[in-house]
C-alpha cells in the first residue's frame, strides 16, 4: 500500500445515527480522514439513516459535533441515505431489468417457516431461491396484497476475492452466500446495497471500515460487478478490545467520543491514541496530526485487535495537557467547573491557575478539581486537620495571617511572610506549610504554596487560616 494510488483519493466515515459517535467509528473515521489527506484527496461524510426507527437527529448532531471535535474536517456532506431513495429506486429497478435483481413475494411467515426447517435439517440459514428467476423456470403466481422485497441475484459459481488492506487477501466462495434483500417492502434499502450505491456514486476508492463488515463484503462487491461499478479497496480494522479482553462495549465504559470529551480528554491526544491503537509509526507514541497525515500511508495497520489502555490514554493526555495553551485550558477548566454548577465569572482569572496545576493532571476534570478550591470552601479532612493543624503550630499560623493580612498580595511577597514566620517560631518549612495547605486548599499535599496561595483573593485565605 505504500504504492500511491493512481486516481484521486476518496474516502469516507459513514456512520449510522442510532447513538454517539463510537470509538471504533471514530479510529476508522480517522484513518479514512488522514489516508485522504495524505494523498490530497477527499473526505466524505454520509449519514446510513435507513434503519428509521432507530435514526436520531440528535444522533447525527452528536457526531457531527464529534467529528468536529476531532478536526476531522470533511470535504462533502453530510449526505444523508434518506434522501436518496429515489436513486436507489432507480437502480433497483435497471437491475431487476438487467436479470441482476429480482422481486421476492414472501411473507415473513414463509421466511420463517424455511429458516425453521432448514435450523429442523440441520442446514444453513439460507434464502431457497423461490423466487429466484431462472432461464426455464416458472416462477410461483404472484400473491395478492404481498409487497415484495427486492433481492439480489448473487452468482452461484465462482468465488469473491479481495485483497484486503489490513488484513491481505481474502476469499469467500459464491455458495457460501445467498441472494440478500435489497430493497425491504417498505422501499427502504438495505445497508449492503445502499452503501455500494453511494460508495459508487460519490467515488470512493479506499474503505475503511470495521471488522464486522468483512462478511458483507462479498455481497457488496459482486453488487458493484452487477452494477458495472469500480471496485474501491477495502481495509477491515480489527475490533478495540476493552480491558477484560472482551470488545469495547457500553456495558463496559465509555465508548462514545462525547464521553471523553466531556471526562476532560483534549481532542489531539484522543487522535493520538486512536491513530496508534491499531496503526504504527516506528515506535513513535506522541505525534502531530500533520505527522499523521504525512506518515498515514495505508501501511502499518494492525491485523490483531487493539486494546483500549485507559492508562495509557491519560499519559498520553497528561503529555498534551503539559504542552497545552493556558488560556485554552482556561475554558476547558471552566466548562469543567460550570457543569458541576461552580460560577465562574472570569476565565482568563484561570489561566494562571491552570499554569500552576497542568504539569500534575491527566484530564481537565483533574485541573477542575485542583482550580475548584479558588471557588468554593474547601472540607479538610478530620484527620489531616489532627494530623496538622496541631496545637503547636496555631500561634504561627496566627502570626502568618497577621503578616499576609499586610503585605502587598504577591508571590514574593507572600513567600517573605511564610519565611519570616517560621524564622520568628523556629519551625521547617513543612511544619508550617502543610497546616495551610489542609486549611486554604483542603489537602496537604499542593505545588509550592505561595504560588498556590498568591492565585487566592487574601481575604479568602485569612477567612480560611481562622478556621484553625
Ligand atoms: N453504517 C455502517 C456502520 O456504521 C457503515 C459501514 C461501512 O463503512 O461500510 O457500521
Amino acid at each position: 500500500m505504500s504504492q500511491p494510488p493512481t486516481t484521486p483519493v476518496r474516502t469516507r466515515i459513514a456512520p449510522s445515527p442510532t447513538g454517539f459517535l463510537h470509538l471504533g467509528t471514530a479510529r476508522t473515521a480517522l484513518y479514512s480522514w488522514a489516508y485522504a489527506r495524505h494523498h490530497g484527496g477527499q473526505f466524505v461524510l454520509r449519514i446510513e439513516d435507513t434503519d428509521v426507527a432507530r435514526s436520531t437527529q440528535d444522533s447525527v448532531d452528536q457526531i457531527i459535533a464529534s467529528m468536529h471535535w476531532l478536526g476531522l474536517d470533511y470535504d462533502e456532506g453530510p449526505v444523508y441515505q434518506m434522501q436518496r431513495l429515489q436513486r436507489y429506486h432507480a437502480v433497483v429497478e435497471q437491475m431487476i431489468a438487467a436479470g441482476t435483481a429480482y422481486r421476492c413475494y414472501c411473507t415473513p411467515e414463509e421466511l420463517e417457516a424455511m429458516k425453521a426447517g432448514q435450523e429442523a435439517r440441520g442446514e444453513k440459514r439460507r434464502y431457497d431461491g423461490t423466487w429466484r428467476p431462472e432461464p426455464g423456470k416458472t416462477l410461483p403466481p404472484v400473491p395478492d396484497g404481498v409487497k415484495p422485497a427486492v433481492r439480489f441475484r448473487n452468482p452461484v459459481e465462482g468465488e469473491v476475492t479481495w485483497d484486503d488492506l489490513v488484513k491481505g487477501p481474502i476469499t469467500i466462495a459464491n455458495r457460501e452466500i445467498d441472494d440478500l434483500i435489497i430493497l425491504r417492502p417498505d422501499g427502504v434499502p438495505t445497508y449492503n446495497f445502499a452503501v455500494v450505491v453511494d460508495d459508487w456514486d460519490m467515488s470512493i476508492t479506499h474503505v475503511f471500515r470495521g471488522d464486522e463488515h468483512v462478511n458483507n463484503t462479498p455481497w457488496q462487491i459482486n453488487l458493484f460487478g452487477a452494477l458495472g461499478a469500480p471496485l474501491p479497496l477495502f481495509g477491515h480494522c480489527p475490533v478495540i478490545l476493552g480491558e477484560d479482553g472482551l470488545k469495547l462495549s457500553k456495558r463496559r465504559g465509555a465508548v462514545s467520543v462525547t464521553a471523553y470529551e466531556e471526562g476532560g480528554y483534549l481532542p489531539e491526544a484522543m487522535l493520538n491514541y486512536l491513530a496508534r491503537l491499531g496503526w504504527s509509526h516506528g515506535d513513535d507514541e506522541l505525534f502531530t496530526r500533520e505527522q499523521m497525515v504525512a506518515w498515514f500511508d495505508g501501511s502499518h495497520l494492525s491485523k490483531s485487535p487493539a486494546q483500549w489502555d485507559p492508562a495509557k490514554l491519560a499519559w498520553v493526555n497528561a503529555q498534551y495537557m503539559k504542552q497545552a495553551d493556558d488560556a485554552r485550558l482556561a475554558k476547558l477548566a471552566a466548562q469543567q467547573l460550570r457543569s458541576r454548577g461552580v460560577a465562574v465569572a472570569d476565565e482568563a482569572a484561570l489561566a494562571p491557575m491552570c499554569a500552576l496545576f497542568k504539569d500534575r493532571c491527566s484530564t481537565t476534570v483533574e485541573l477542575a478539581d485542583w482550580i475548584e478550591m479558588y471557588f468554593v470552601p474547601v472540607a479538610p479532612k478530620a484527620e489531616d486537620i489532627t494530623a496538622h493543624v496541631t496545637d503547636a503550630v496555631k500561634p504561627a499560623l496566627e502570626s502568618l495571617r497577621d503578616r499576609l493580612a499586610a503585605i502587598d498580595w504577591d508571590k514574593g511577597t507572600i513567600q517573605q511572610a511564610i519565611k519570616d514566620t517560621i524564622a520568628e517560631h523556629k519551625l521547617k518549612m513543612p511544619q508550617l506549610a502543610v497546616p495551610v495547605r489542609v486549611l486554604v486548599c483542603g489537602r496537604p499535599q499542593t505545588p509550592s504554596i505561595d504560588a498556590v496561595l498568591s492565585l487566592f483573593a487574601r481575604d479568602d485565605v485569612l477567612a480560611r487560616l481562622r478556621t484553625a
